[in-house]
């Protein structure tokens, strides 16, 4: 062919090496190359040089994992600990009957065009009543409604944070917080994550850095569930106001309590309109509903409102029509006493289960709210590959590395209970200590 061609062998060969990389020829030893046996669109989708195409992002190496935690526990028998969601089972859809049939509200075709891009008005006035009840004083123009706090995380990183800007973080910290920050460019400090903040290692990155934010998650932090105390929330306040530090408070879990109620949330204490708060009710109602809301001063909601608008211009009615008539019936109180009495059950026999099999290889302090036990798992046991082990005896949950920025080590694993009933939760924990036993964890 060469010779016939008039062109070296080695083009010839190059040639049909990049063939043969495209999927278009393929070859059989001490047989010959033949043309691959294609249709028409695996052609197409071959030949589009995507990835050059793609601007310039952050590649993490945890999207995917994040991904599959969060997708739907599968049907299989596999018990999951690792999505941090509610249980299903205790989504009351009557409730959405209602408001969309009989409710107060009603239907009304009006309701159903475009809206403001802050959200549904009477759905915003009704969240700042409720805010108010809870300490924080907000009027409808503190508040905008976003799809889901991870949306409003993602507007603030947008709105604040330019590559090479300074933020500081708990460590460990949300994954979904770590990934928004990193996507962003931003340098990203640590502050260790423990029951007392440690405000004179703030300061230090406060003088040293002037870092644009600091997000924090006070109330039953995800993944740790420890709470800040009421006198260093004071402290941290009086901290910020004096550096004029915008602090991100992340608080899907503050009406999730199982013995005392927790100390009032940052933004009820901020006495300098620094504190950014993020709601959400995808926890204490349905996460399908992606609604949550950020209340922050009306210039930063301007701001926030601003970005919204190039996302999706605003969130979807349907949702905040059904949550406005959850709270506008007082239908959330209710159900807010019954998720805490199922889910201080569920953490009990997760605790009670652990106790009594895998004791002498799990340990951990009870939460006194939230989703999750926050569990250290004593060496030389890994918890990435007890993970592995696990995830082919049929339980998965998220090992502790994912919490922390640059693959950090970590002994701990996340187990949440809220997800299942107390069955599986024994089971699981049965299932894992059988791991534990055979040895093969190490
Ligand atoms: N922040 C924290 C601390 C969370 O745990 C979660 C959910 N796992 C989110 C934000 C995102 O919640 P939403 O469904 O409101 O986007």
């Amino acid at each position: 062919l060469a010779s016939l061609l008039e062109v070296s062998r080695t083009t010839i060969i190059n040639a049909y090496r990049l063939l043969e990389e495209r999927g278009l020829v393929s070859t059989r030893i001490g047989s010959g190359t033949y043309v691959a046996n294609l249709n028409v669109t695996d052609q197409q989708a071959n030949d589009m040089p995507w990835e050059q195409l793609f601007s310039p992002h952050y590649k993490s190496p945890l999207s995917s994992l994040l991904r599959s935690l969060v997708a739907t526990p599968t049907a299989d028998e596999t018990i999951s600990f690792a999505a941090g969601m509610p249980d299903p089972a205790l989504y009351d859809l009557k409730i959405i009957e209602k408001a969309l049939v009989d409710g107060n509200h009603g239907l009304d075709a009006a309701d159903f065009g475009y809206i403001p891009i802050e959200g549904y008005p009477p759905f915003r006035r009704s969240l700042a009543t409720w805010q108010n009840s809870q300490g924080i004083h907000a009027a409808p123009d503190n508040i905008l409604i976003v799809s889901g706090s991870q949306q409003g995380l993602y507007l603030i990183v947008k709105a604040f944070v330019e590559p090479r800007d300074y933020v500081i973080v708990e460590s460990p910290t949300y994954l979904g917080a770590i990934q928004v920050l990193e996507a962003a460019g931003a340098r990203v400090l640590c502050l260790p994550q423990s029951s007392s903040l440690d405000l004179g290692a703030l300061e230090d990155y406060l003088i040293r850095y002037r870092p644009k934010l600091f997000y924090t998650i006070p109330t039953f932090q995800n993944p740790t569930g420890q709470v800040m105390p009421l006198h260093h929330r004071q402290e941290l306040i009086r901290l910020a106001a004096r550096y004029r530090l915008a602090i991100v408070e992340d608080d899907p879990y503050s009406q999730l309590y199982y013995g005392q109620q927790p100390p009032p949330s940052l933004k009820s204490l901020d006495t300098y309109g620094g504190v950014i708060y993020l709601g959400t009710f995808s926890k204490i109602l349905f996460p399908g509903l992606r609604t949550g809301w950020v209340t922050a001063a009306p210039q930063v909601i301007n701001r926030l409102a601003q970005e919204k608008q190039y996302v999706d211009l605003h969130s979807n009615n349907l949702s905040q029509i059904i949550l406005h008539t959850c709270l506008a019936d007082h239908y959330l109180a209710d159900h807010l006493s019954f998720v805490r009495r199922e889910y201080k059950k569920r953490r009990d026999t997760l605790a009670g289960a652990i106790r009594q099999y895998c004791s002498t290889h799990l340990d951990f302090e009870l939460p006194e709210g939230g989703f999750y036990l926050w569990c250290n798992v004593r060496p030389p046991a890994s918890p990435v590959e007890l993970l592995r082990r696990s995830a082919a005896a049929g339980v998965t949950f998220v090992p502790g590395e994912a919490f922390y920025l640059n693959n950090t080590e970590s002994h701990h694993i996340r187990l949440c209970f809220a997800t299942l009933g107390e069955d599986r939760l024994n089971e699981g924990i049965r299932r894992l200590a059988k791991i534990f036993k055979s040895g093969t964890a190490n």
